[in-house]
């Protein structure tokens, strides 16, 4: 059984895919972007691609399958979501629609089929980086609004804007993004586009889900505990499962299926954001893109099986130990070789994480606390992924965080205690950029901050 992941040159998320192979007797094949020149540097055989260039990638990923037969595809990442459905779609594997692939990837096209289908959506205008923030100022759009790029992803140049005076410096300021190096080096003419839409309030959720043949299996909805009411969006607390009274999470699920129906996904993992209308319940689905949770967050999610329903799966898969818990890359490669995910359950425990903000600007000179925090009740682990000496850039320019802390207990508000403790209990050691400005280190405690 072999199963194809596209993904971008690095990642955790790669490294537990391959875990999760070795675990299954699966053989993976990689397709990353990166240099076509160097030749296979890092010696995993991996196929070549460039996300810009996505006929071209399809065309080499499809020419390298005819060598060494397919059984499923899954993808890594927001960018080569359109490739993987492509690929799919000529390997007669399935998976999303390339087209709806395409639509989960652009904010812009999104609103358009959520309004068409009469689904809750904000209302939105779209501008080009050329437009005068002057005369968008004075255009009668409604406050607060929303000023975000069509086509990046994590939150990143999503700001809010109360009034015409800070929505123009909001337009600069995602402009500045947009033609920064970093952003250009995408190559995606998106990035020339910005919505301006709505502020939505209320609580937000994050669901991780499965579409099998159409049908929409949840694997998780998660609460943000934190308030996200901007100017920035920054994530922080996941956790599951929700402490959503029941009729709210049907609307929730509800809601998702209308939407990943509407932007006719059909095949394969998703991960959507919604917001619940404090006083109209309706629930609003922000987005919904064509690929799984990212990076070390999987680890969240856990989920048990029977031993029947492994062994009996009929792909050839081995499972070492069947009662064993299953990881969510276990669950997606299954899933990629045809498995139907509802018959695995998330594990009953509450589980969440803390994706750790960048408070500032500034070069990590170092982080205290770690083995403190590790040691508070309920912490499962704590990863500090930002590296020594690394300039660290907060939202809405960053596209990072510091690190990430893992909990479970029963409870949820448990594990929420347990993170927010282990993150009071970190200390970052961050000096401010400019060499003119370098003053003795400043200590950032997370707490006070
Ligand atoms: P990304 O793909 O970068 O995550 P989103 O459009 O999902 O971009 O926006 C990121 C976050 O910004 C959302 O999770 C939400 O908290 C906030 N947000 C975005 N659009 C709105 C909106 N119209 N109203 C309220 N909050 C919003």
């Amino acid at each position: 059984m072999r199963v194809l992941i596209l993904a971008t040159t690095t990642g955790y998320q790669t490294r537990s895919f391959g875990e999760a192979a070795a675990r299954l007797g699966v053989e993976l094949v990689f397709a990353t972007d990166r240099c076509e020149m160097i030749d296979d540097p890092w010696r995993d055989g991996a196929i070549p691609i460039r996300f810009h260039d996505e006929e071209r990638s399809v065309a080499s990923v499809v020419e390298s399958a005819r060598g060494r037969s397919l059984d499923g595809i899954l993808v890594v990442g927001d960018r080569p979501t359109v490739i993987a459905a492509r690929v799919a779609e000529t390997l007669g594997l399935p998976g999303h629609p390339p087209a709806a692939a395409e639509i989960a990837r652009n904010k812009e096209m999104m609103r358009v089929r959520m309004r068409e289908a009469g689904l809750p959506a904000p209302s939105f205008n779209r501008f080009s980086i050329t437009d005068e923030p002057l005369d968008i100022r004075h255009m009668g759009l409604t406050y607060p609004c929303v000023v975000k790029p069509v086509a990046l992803s994590g939150s990143r140049g999503v700001i809010r804007a109360d009034d015409p005076k800070r929505l123009a410096s909001a337009f600069e300021r995602l402009r500045a993004l947009l033609r920064s190096p970093d952003v250009r080096s995408e190559r995606d003419d998106a990035n020339d586009a910005v919505l301006i839409e709505s502020f939505i309030p209320g609580s937000e959720y994050a669901i991780e889900a499965i579409l099998h043949h159409g049908r929409l299996d949840v694997l998780a909805i998660f609460d943000k505990p934190d308030p996200l009411d901007g100017p920035f969006f920054e994530e922080t607390v996941y956790v599951t499962p929700s402490g959503a009274p029941p009729h709210v999470q049907d609307a929730i699920i509800r809601g998702v299926a209308a939407a990943t129906a509407a932007i006719g996904l059909y095949h394969g993992p998703i991960h959507a954001e919604c917001r619940v209308h404090p006083s109209t319940g309706e629930v609003f689905v922000l987005e919904v893109a064509a690929r799984p949770i990212g990076g070390l967050c999987a680890r969240v999610l856990r989920f048990t099986a029977s031993s029947e329903g492994i062994r009996d799966s009929g792909f050839g898969i081995r499972i070492p130990n069947p009662e064993s818990r299953i990881t969510l890359e276990d669950l997606l490669l299954m899933h990629a070789l045809g498995d139907d995910p509802s018959r695995h359950q998330r594990e009953r425990d509450a589980a969440g994480v803390m994706m750790i903000p960048i408070p500032r600007r500034g070069f990590l000179r170092g982080v205290n606390g770690v083995e403190s925090a590790k040691s508070v009740a309920h912490v499962e682990d704590v990863h500090i992924t930002a590296k020594q000496d690394q300039l660290l850039v907060p939202l809405p320019e960053g596209a990072s965080y510091l690190g990430f802390i893992f909990a479970r207990a029963a409870e949820t508000a448990t594990v929420v205690r347990a993170l927010r403790d282990a993150h009071a209990r970190l200390v970052f050691l961050i000096d401010p950029e400019l060499p003119m400005l370098t003053s003795p280190q400043t200590r950032y405690n997370p707490s006070h901050g």
